[in-house]
């Protein structure tokens, strides 16, 4: 029978069990040979002023397409690379990839970097990254880094060191996927986050459910007594949008605006559609 996948998006059967673990062996070695060939390339989503669709930067994904097999969610191939040791390697690469092109776009613009667990905890993270900064010339102040709770839940101390290192570099940390763990309002408390994420979960369609407009809104004034800047995930619709300008949440994301695109294509936008001001202009709702 059919199994929902670990995000829903991919579907094993039950009886390929045996094919699925060597489908991950053979991933396994074929992300080596993508890690060193930089066959794994970072995309750009933008990230938007909810009042004014003013663009004030991007989340960086990961995307490979493997010759074979195709695009492989990066769901599946992270998770991969952490149980391989691959995740330091990957992870560097692609930040500095996507530094070099984000240092030729304007100033005011800056990008968001996914960490998983894994590379959180290893010891050299904030070396590395400050490493990358200097060699692509890339400011410290345009980067945010984005960790989820599981990063941080086994020790808030040693966490805090690295945040505060990072930080000391002008960093900022967002807290991603917020709402969707378990000591997710813990962690706010212990760590010293610039921003969070709500999880998209919360927020596709949240202009028809009850529940989400609450929780949403909760998280809105928490992190206004916090200081804590916020961005909202998965806006999809108009009305998704206009909901959330009703409740004044400050920065959005989501395909309703942009689905992550390579970073040629957004070369070409700041030249052209984006050229005045980086307003993004109001996308098609028949379209959305
Ligand atoms: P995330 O960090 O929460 O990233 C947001 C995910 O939501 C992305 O999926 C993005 O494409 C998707 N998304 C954005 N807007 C919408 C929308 O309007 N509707 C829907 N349905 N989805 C939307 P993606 O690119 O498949 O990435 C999935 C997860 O994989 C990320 O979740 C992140 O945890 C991880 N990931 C992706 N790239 C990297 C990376 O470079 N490094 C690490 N460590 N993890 C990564
Ligand atoms: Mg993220
Ligand atoms: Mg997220
Ligand atoms: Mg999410």
């Amino acid at each position: 029978q059919v199994k929902a996948g670990a995000r829903g998006s991919f579907a094993w059967y039950d009886e390929d069990a045996d094919r699925q673990s060597r489908d991950r062996a053979e991933i396994a070695s074929d992300l080596k040979h993508a890690v060193e060939n930089h066959d794994i390339v970072p995309f750009f989503q933008p990230i938007v002023r909810i009042d004014s669709s003013e663009l004030v930067g991007f989340e960086v994904l990961a995307r490979w397409t493997h010759p074979t097999r195709g695009n492989v969610p990066p769901f599946v191939f992270i998770e991969i690379a952490e149980d391989s040791g691959l995740i330091g390697p990957l992870g560097m690469a692609l930040l500095r990839k996507a530094c070099i092109h984000a240092a030729a776009w304007p100033e005011e613009l800056s990008i968001s970097f996914n960490i998983s667990p894994i590379q959180f905890r290893e010891g050299a993270l904030v070396e590395n990254v400050q490493k990358v900064l200097k060699e692509t010339g890339f400011k410290p102040s345009r980067l945010t880094i984005e960790i989820t709770e599981s990063s941080v839940i086994d020790d808030f101390e040693i966490a805090r060191k690295k945040i505060d290192a990072f930080k000391a570099l002008g960093i900022q940390i967002a807290l991603d996927d917020f709402g969707t763990g378990y000591s997710s309002l813990a962690c706010l408390r212990s760590l010293p986050f610039d921003r969070l994420k709500i999880d998209r979960s919360f927020v596709t369609d949240i202009s028809e459910q009850r529940q989400s407009q609450q929780i949403v809104s909760g998280i809105l004034s928490l992190a206004s007594g916090l200081e804590l800047d916020v961005t909202a995930e998965g806006i999809e619709t108009a009305d998704d949008l206009t909901y959330l300008q009703g409740l004044h949440c400050s920065l959005g994301q989501g395909y309703f605006f942009e689905k992550p695109v390579p970073a040629e294509q957004i070369s070409w936008l700041l030249e052209t559609e984006w050229s005045d001001n980086h307003v993004m202009s109001q996308p098609d709702v028949r379209a959305a």
